[in-house]
């Protein structure tokens, strides 16, 4: 009896406290699940694959933000419904905001120019940025679940030391390439630009998501043509009959991307898996094999 209240003694602490983590949206909920591991559990608020640039809150979702215990999200830039029910709300990791993160501004769809006062909201694409929000998260989740300290600053160095894994080999990989200029649907991939050596063309959609006019469609048909571009990074969805236009009968590798890492298993190694489809897909696109 008395071996049993001890042993229930040490397994109390770790039991009771374990924190519930909300993260707004799938590669946050990855980094925050190689964080805690086993313990604790994470949720995710938008549903998988959900565009965050267009989504409008559900009662559920402010239910499930009012009882989390921390809530992960990018930031205004990426998340702005959620700007407003988050003023205020004190267990909160803003990762735009954090110490460390890079921060890049979004471009003119052009490539040629960035836009002042903006910034592009794509950050968990950096490795570097992943690994400060894992470590600051560890460092939020030792701060409420002391017990558990030691383990949540082991996970996100293992966490980093996968993703350093992952930016050398890929950066090998894509050595070999003959090109490595790239088109996108969207503009979302610039903070993987550096790791994979990418060189950014333009994108058929404007920063802020609308259709830019006629002009800019003929401008990046006659840069297609004239510089032999082929790869165009699209996202799940996304108008393939206004990019054939584009390319205009010349042949385009117009390939589906996941950006969001929607078809990510939330589990530990759910980051990495999310990156290495991006990344393969973004390789096959530029004519890697
Ligand atoms: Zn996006």
């Amino acid at each position: 009896m008395r071996l049993l209240a001890a042993l229930l003694l040490v397994l109390l602490p770790l039991s009771a406290t374990a924190v519930e983590v909300l993260a707004s949206v799938r590669p946050l909920a990855l980094i925050a699940a190689a964080v805690t591991g086993s313990a604790g559990s994470v949720r995710q608020l938008l549903p998988p694959g959900a565009s965050a640039h267009h989504y409008q809150l559900r009662p559920a979702d402010r239910i499930a933000l009012a009882r989390a215990d921390l809530v992960l999200w990018v930031g205004p830039a990426h998340e702005q419904f959620l700007a407003r029910v988050l003023a205020g709300q004190p267990r909160l990791l803003t990762a735009q905001r954090l110490p460390g993160i890079s921060l890049k501004l979004k471009r003119r769809p052009d490539g040629d120019s960035a836009l002042p006062g903006t910034v592009d909201a794509h950050v968990w694409l950096d490795t570097d940025n992943a690994v400060v929000i894992a470590r600051a998260l560890a460092e939020a989740l030792a701060a409420r679940d002391p017990s558990r300290a030691a383990l949540y600053r082991r996970n996100a160095n293992a966490f980093a030391n996968r993703l350093g894994t992952f930016e050398t080999r890929e950066a090998q990989r894509f050595q070999r390439l003959r090109s490595r200029s790239y088109l996108a649907y969207h503009d979302a991939y610039q903070y993987l630009e550096p790791t994979l050596g990418l060189n950014f063309r333009g994108s058929l959609l404007s920063g802020d998501e609308d259709r830019p006019g006629a002009r800019h469609f003929l401008l990046m048909s006659q840069r297609i043509r004239k510089e032999g571009l082929y790869c165009l990074l699209g996202e799940p969805g996304f108008d393939q009959a206004l990019a054939r236009h584009v390319f205009n009968g010349l042949p385009g590798n117009l390939v589906t991307v996941d950006e969001l890492f929607a078809q990510a298993p939330l589990e530990a190694g759910g980051f990495e898996a999310g990156l290495g489809r991006l990344s393969a897909a973004v390789y096959r696109c530029l004519g890697g094999q």
